[in-house]
């Protein structure tokens, strides 16, 4: 059986070198076949791009992690530059979207120049003609919509989609894709999404080196978590676990144009 695997979206930069490596080399025992890597800033984009120099599987995004503090304008420049000089060897612009999180811990915090700082990135994406890797969940979700609609953009990764039924269908109805991580095997609202989710927009990721529970607790992310993950998909969608991983494999390629 084929069994191999894509991990859609993983921060390689934030693992220590020895477990990079680790993963790394362990890539092919464990059906792995490539790795999005995105970006969280500056410093990590260049990093990403570094990977990607020296191992092929290992498919560099750049972009700016919503969840911190807004960039300095010198910094997002040096970004931009940097996707200018390398759109050829990129795969997406990512990570990118709004600070849910941040906003739960700050409330006061104004989103508008989140917002900004998103357009910047979408329309960046547009020009080069890159897919968008998107962190917007729950209702951050539905003015990214507003958003992508409004830039005609189509290819757009929502990675560790949350959000209800209402946004999820219209993500679905825009053609979007969306990925889920191994709490897939745990998390009942994980599992209602991909209920409603065709494969031909499903893809698994680990959002790496972020920890899991279940039997992931106290284990170090990798990516063969994800062979757990596309059972889990099998078991709540009664389709033979040959052909979740063969339309999951076929749906990433698709859309990252590996
Ligand atoms: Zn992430």
């Amino acid at each position: 059986m084929n069994r191999n695997v894509i991990d859609a979206h993983i921060h390689l930069d934030m693992y220590e070198d020895y477990e990079r490596v680790q993963i790394l080399d362990e890539l092919e025992a464990t059906s792995v076949e490539s790795l999005i890597a995105v970006s969280n800033n500056l410093a990590s984009s260049l990093r990403q791009l570094e990977f990607a120099r020296m191992d092929s599987r290992v498919k560099p995004a750049i972009g700016y992690h919503p969840e911190q503090s807004l960039p300095s304008e010198r910094e997002l420049e040096g970004i931009m530059q940097l996707i200018n000089a390398n759109h050829d060897c990129l795969i997406a612009i990512g990570e990118v979207g709004l600070p849910y999180y941040l906003r739960q811990e700050e409330p006061e915090i104004d989103v508008a120049p989140y917002v900004n700082l998103l357009e910047r990135f979408m329309h960046k994406a547009v020009d080069c003609d890159l897919p968008i890797v998107l962190h917007a969940i729950y209702e951050d979700a539905e003015l990214v919509c507003d958003m992508l609609e409004s830039y005609h953009i189509t290819q757009a990764h929502f990675h560790w989609f949350k959000g209800d039924d209402a946004v999820l269908d219209r993500v679905l109805r825009n053609g979007y894709v969306l990925s889920v991580t191994p709490d897939v095997t745990y998390e009942q609202e994980i599992q209602h999404i991909v209920k409603q989710t065709p494969l031909s927009q499903l893809m698994v990721e680990t959002d790496g080196p972020w920890p899991f529970k279940g039997r992931f607790a106290e284990k170090m992310t990798h990516p063969s978590m994800m062979h757990h993950s596309i059972e889990t998909i099998a078991d709540i969608k009664g389709i033979r676990v040959e052909e979740v991983y063969r339309q999951i494999y076929g749906t990433t390629r698709k859309f990252y144009r590996i």
